[in-house]
C-alpha cells in the first residue's frame, strides 16, 4: 500500500511521520510527474486551503487528482484538506467539490481559533483533536456520515472512500485516526 502526501504547503511533514510509524509506505505530491505512479491513497494536510487550491491548478493537478477522488481513491483531509474537498465553502472556494458536506472556514473566529479537546469519534471511542484556524461542518447530505461532533458542529465526517478532519490527528501521539484511514483502503 503507497500513500501520495499532498506536500505543496502545510502540515504534511507531521503526516509522513504518522505514516512512518504505522510502517505505511508513502511519497509526497508536489508536481504533475509525482502522480504518475500509482498508489492506493491520498492525504490533503492542513494549512492554508487558498493556497493549495491555487497551487493545485497552477502546478496541473487539480484535474488529474480530482478524477481520481472521483473514480474512488481513498483521501483523507484535515482541516485545510476537509475544505479542498467540500462541495460548498462558506467564506472560501470550493476545490474538488468531492465530498457531500457544507463548510464554514475559520468557523472558530481568529482569536479563538486554536483549542484542544478530547471527543469520541464514531468507531474509535475518545480522540485528542487539536483545532488551529479549524473549519467545522455545518451539514452533512447524500451518503456522507458524521462521525464526531465537538460542541454541536461536526468535526469528522465519511462518505465512501473520503474521510475529513477539521482536527489535525497528526500533531498529536495518537494513531487511530491515521488506522481508520489505513483500513478503508
Ligand atoms: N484556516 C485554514 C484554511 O482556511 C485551515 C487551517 C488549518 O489547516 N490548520 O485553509
Amino acid at each position: 500500500m503507497r500513500i501520495g502526501i499532498l506536500a505543496l504547503q502545510g502540515a504534511f511533514v507531521e503526516h509522513a511521520a504518522m505514516l512512518d510509524r504505522l510502517s505505511a509506505e508513502h511519497f509526497e505530491i508536489r508536481q504533475r510527474r509525482d502522480i504518475e505512479q500509482s498508489f492506493d491513497g491520498l492525504i490533503l494536510p492542513g494549512g492554508e486551503s487558498t493556497v493549495m487550491r491555487k497551487l493545485l491548478h497552477d502546478l496541473d493537478l487539480f484535474a488529474p487528482l480530482q478524477q481520481q477522488i472521483r473514480e474512488g481513491l481513498p483521501v483523507f483531509g484535515t482541516c485545510a484538506g476537509l475544505i479542498l474537498l467540500a462541495k460548498s465553502v462558506e467564506g472560501g472556494t470550493p476545490c474538488f467539490e468531492a465530498m457531500d458536506i457544507s463548510v464554514l472556514r475559520n468557523a472558530y473566529g481568529r482569536q479563538l481559533g486554536s483549542f484542544y479537546a478530547e471527543e469520541p469519534m464514531e468507531g474509535l471511542g475518545r480522540v485528542p483533536m487539536t483545532f488551529i484556524r479549524a473549519p467545522y461542518i455545518r451539514s452533512v447530505s447524500g451518503s456522507a456520515e458524521v462521525l464526531a461532533v465537538v460542541d454541536g458542529n461536526i468535526v469528522a465526517a465519511r462518505q465512501g472512500n473520503q474521510l475529513v478532519t477539521a482536527f489535525h490527528p497528526e500533531l498529536c501521539d495518537d494513531l487511530r485516526v491515521h488506522q481508520y484511514f489505513l483500513n478503508m483502503i
